[in-house]
């Protein structure tokens, strides 16, 4: 095999809870990541030497500080392998809560592992990602998973009932760093529709959608909310023009809303699209 391409898949938050600071100054979360078919692409073929990656689409950093260059340095330098040509196709808008970063990651381990024969298992991937980025364990094995610690120490969950999602980003990006410190600094920010863990897992092990899209939620929202007010203006647009929910993603700006079926998210999708260019119907994978 000289070249294989390979998809990597955003994720949304279905639950985010942030539980206690810890002493290295990460939060401890709990969260239910879920995967979503939208998607970048990667194509990476065999080189003589180096590590060479080109981007299109969204623009990004390219060079060492791209994630894709780290992750395909990291198996070189650990794994030996000669040298690999990555082009990344960048769909997934950066910096909006979607670990777009950490997909592209997870894809890079994932397509370098195949292309040159290196052997090692998706659970090795995985601990080979969390040097990279907490949400990269999670972006190697996908589906729906309950993620604790900062997020790397995973439980494979079954998949959920199908839901069809109207992404909106708005035209800024939001600093994940900012963010916590505003949740530290204000913990009297809650949510107004706290997430309901153990009812969405409940919901999840039932197949159970109404029961799921009522447990929904975002610890940090409050938050996300009060320093970009745009966000609230999103997620009430989202609601207004139909969607059962409207939930953001990760730590923002992205969110995410529910819609009954793919003709309601094209509709919903289509009025959001005339102020927030960067709307996308998606679906859970
Ligand atoms: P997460 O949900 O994991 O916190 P995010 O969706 O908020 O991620 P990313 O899309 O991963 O954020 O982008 C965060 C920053 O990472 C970007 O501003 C960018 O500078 C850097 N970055 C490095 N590599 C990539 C990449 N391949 N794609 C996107 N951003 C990247």
């Amino acid at each position: 095999m000289d070249f294989l391409t390979v998809p990597a898949y955003g994720k949304i938050n279905l639950t985010l809870r942030v539980l206690e600071r810890r002493p290295d100054g990460y939060h401890n979360l709990s969260t239910i990541f879920q995967s979503i078919a939208l998607a970048d692409r990667l194509t990476c073929s065999r080189h003589q030497e180096g590590l060479h990656l080109e981007t299109t689409g969204v623009p990004v950093p390219v060079g060492p500080a791209n994630l894709v260059y780290q992750a395909a340095y990291r198996l070189q330098t650990r794994y030996g392998f000669p040298g690999v040509k990555i082009t990344l196709q960048k769909q997934i808008p950066p910096a909006a809560g979607l670990a777009g970063g950490s997909s592209d990651a997870a894809a890079t381990l994932l397509a370098v592992n195949t292309l040159f024969n290196l052997g090692l298992t998706p659970g090795q991937l995985a601990r080979e990602g969390v040097a990279l980025g907490a949400d990269i364990p999670f972006c190697v094995l996908g589906g729906t998973a309950l993620g604790r610690g900062r997020g790397e120490e995973l439980t494979l969950l079954p998949r959920v009932p199908p839901l069809w999602l109207v992404l909106v980003k708005p035209s800024f990006g939001v600093s994940t760093v900012d963010v916590y410190q505003a949740w530290d600094a204000n913990r009297g920010w809650g949510p107004l529709e706290p997430p309901d863990e153990e009812r969405a897992l409940a919901a999840i092990r039932s197949g159970d959608r109404k029961k799921l899209l009522a447990a929904l939620g975002n610890d940090l929202e409050a938050v996300t909310c009060r320093l970009y007010p745009e966000v609230t203006a999103i997620k009430l647009r989202l609601l207004a023009e139909g969607a059962e929910r409207a939930v953001m993603c990760g730590s923002g700006p992205a969110v995410f809303g529910v819609a009954a079926g793919e003709e309601q998210a094209r509709r919903i999708a289509a009025r959001l699209q005339e102020t927030y260019p960067e709307t996308f119907v998606t679906r859970t994978l």
